[in-house]
């Protein structure tokens, strides 16, 4: 059987624990067989990331900018634990803040359905995608625990000396106080993703924040989202027959409850962490769950929501086998091969992403399923399979279609 060619390479990214063992799982049995591969590979497992000083990530973000194409295999962020256990120089950054940091990008969390596990809210009939905007606000704020009577100021001095100052609140007993922020080019790089990924997946994009109350801060999000679309994606969105349209966040959740979704939810930092967990748990598992990183320049970095599983990694380790649900990983594959076709015009490396995606869809709904999966199952499971059997169990039906 001759192989789907390749046009340019996508930048793979190998990585820690559990997550690395499906990765090459994934590669051996349902990847290179069918695909002439070509990547650029770069090690993000943590021993590699430690003998670069975390060169590796930034080499790695960096073919990124270049190649336009990335998918990643999940990480570890080294905590005080894993410096010993790693015997680590440092304590590294996380590499996917890293990443983000290179690239200046918003990160879709998106569920992967399948007919026999059914989203909590029985209306919701496509998937929801959350947008969120990974920078500032109460994630960066300045805050207090004021301990009694006292007068509580906002004070701005510009570059010049100018002061503006304003109260906030004349304390009469102890109470709390907090300082956020964002700036302009962090919104408006939020909006500029938010719309090129609705235009590169055909799907309506919401945003909603709470302008009626925060007359400036939110404000400036709602009118810098409205420049955006006015002037670089009107034209492009109608062309494609998707709509842009902004809601205050109570609306917005109202409307997702009721929606049969398939759209795109644009949400600021706070709102799109609480709702992204919200709306994964209603559709079922965090397994079962995909993200990309999208920059507002349109390049792609793919990979599953989850972490390396640790727990499992310690089992297997000891030598036992562990039903670890594989499909978000494999998801991200094909994630970023449809987009390297898409970008390259290859229609075979299109439909060989739309022919593994099915092939995974349809083992499930074959009731042959991993741990996590069986637990949710609408329908009779005739095999609860460990992750290899499940992945040669995938690799079957993708024969079948070839
Ligand atoms: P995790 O790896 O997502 O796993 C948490 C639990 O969720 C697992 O113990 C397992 O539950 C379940 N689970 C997650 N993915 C699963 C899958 N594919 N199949 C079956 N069950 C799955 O989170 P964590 O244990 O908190 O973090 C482990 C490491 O991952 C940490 O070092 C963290 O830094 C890293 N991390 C990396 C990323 C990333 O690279 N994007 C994201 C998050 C965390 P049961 O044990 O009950 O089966
Ligand atoms: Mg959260």
């Amino acid at each position: 059987m001759s192989r789907i060619g390749m046009k340019n390479p996508v930048v793979e990214m190998d990585g820690d624990e559990m997550t690395r063992v499906l990765w090459k799982l994934i590669k051996d049995e349902l990847l290179l067989p069918f695909v002439d591969l070509k990547t650029e590979y770069y090690d993000l497992g943590l021993t590699h990331r430690d003998e670069t000083d975390d060169k590796v990530t930034v080499d790695a973000a960096n073919a990124i900018k270049r190649l336009k194409v990335g998918v990643k295999c999940a990480t570890i962020t080294p905590n005080k634990q894993r410096v010993e256990e790693y015997n680590l120089k440092e304590m590294w950054k996380s590499p996917n803040g890293t990443i983000r940091a290179i690239l200046d990008g918003t990160v879709f969390r998106a569920p992967i359905t399948v007919n026999c596990i059914k989203p909590v809210v029985k209306t919701w009939k496509k998937p929801i995608t959350v947008a969120r905007h990974a920078y500032g606000d109460v994630y960066k704020a300045t805050e207090y625990r004021v301990t009694g009577p006292g007068k509580a100021e906002l004070v701005f001095t510009g570059k010049d000396g100018h002061e503006t100052r304003q109260t906030v609140f004349d304390f009469e007993g102890a109470g709390v106080l907090q300082g956020q922020y964002n700036r302009d080019d962090s919104i408006l790089s939020f909006a500029r993703s938010a719309m090129t990924y609705a235009l590169s997946t055909k799907q309506d994009l919401w945003f909603s924040a709470k302008d009626t109350i925060s007359k400036q801060y939110d404000q400036t999000f709602k009118l810098l989202f409205q420049e955006v679309y006015e002037n670089e994606f009107k034209d492009k969105f109608e062309k494609a027959g998707i709509t842009y349209f902004y809601t205050l966040i109570d609306d917005a959740v109202a409307r997702v409850i009721r929606s049969e979704g398939g759209f795109i939810w644009a949400c600021k930092n706070y709102d799109g962490d609480v709702m992204s967990d919200m709306i994964s748990t209603a559709f079922g598992s965090l397994a079962m769950m995909t993200s990309v990183l999208v920059s507002p320049d349109g390049n792609y970095e793919y990979e599953a929501a989850h972490g390396t599983v640790t727990r499992h990694f310690y089992r297997y380790r000891a030598g036992e086998k562990t039903s670890t649900n594989p499909i978000a990983t494999i998801f991200a594959w094909t994630g970023a091969l449809r987009k390297r076709g898409e970008l390259d015009a290859t229609q075979d490396l299109i439909a060989f992403a739309d022919r593994l995606e099915k092939a995974c869809l349809d083992t499930i709904e074959d009731g042959i399923m991993t741990k996590d999966l069986a637990g949710l199952s609408e329908i009779p499971v005739r095999q609860i399979a460990d992750s290899e059997a499940f992945i040669k169990a995938i690799r079957e039906r993708l024969e079948q279609t070839a």
